[in-house]
């Protein structure tokens, strides 16, 4: 089935990648995090980094929920369901499945969704 391998194979190599550079992130602001609480002096830092934190966070909670999606798209691809819209049935366009691989629904449906 024409390009969705590549591509999903292509999506899962950057979402790694964000996941990666994300999780770096997150470990150097928790680090950071351990050297403030780890001084006395009661800091005014210490409410930018807990923000800091919990944005990390929820991004590597985003990236990890993509990198299932992509998993589900896998798993679709060799069930020889990808590509069909999981609501109508009808064929995902290419142009969809090209700008987002993960697509589980044809356009038409997903547009409905977001009303
Ligand atoms: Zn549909």
């Amino acid at each position: 089935m024409h390009d969705a391998d590549r591509r999903l194979a292509a999506e899962r190599e950057q979402t790694l990648a964000r996941l990666a550079s994300l999780t770096g992130d997150f470990d150097s602001v928790v680090a950071a995090s351990l050297d403030t609480n780890a001084d006395d002096e009661h800091d005014p830092e210490g409410a930018t980094i807990a923000f800091e934190r919990s944005q990390i966070g929820a991004l590597i909670g985003q990236v990890r929920h993509h990198l299932a999606e992509i998993d589900a798209a896998a798993a679709r691809l060799d069930a020889g369901t990808y590509g069909v819209c999981e609501r109508c049935g009808h064929p995902i366009v290419e142009a969809r499945l090209e700008a987002r691989p993960v697509a589980r629904t044809c356009i038409t449906c997903a547009s409905r969704d977001r009303r």
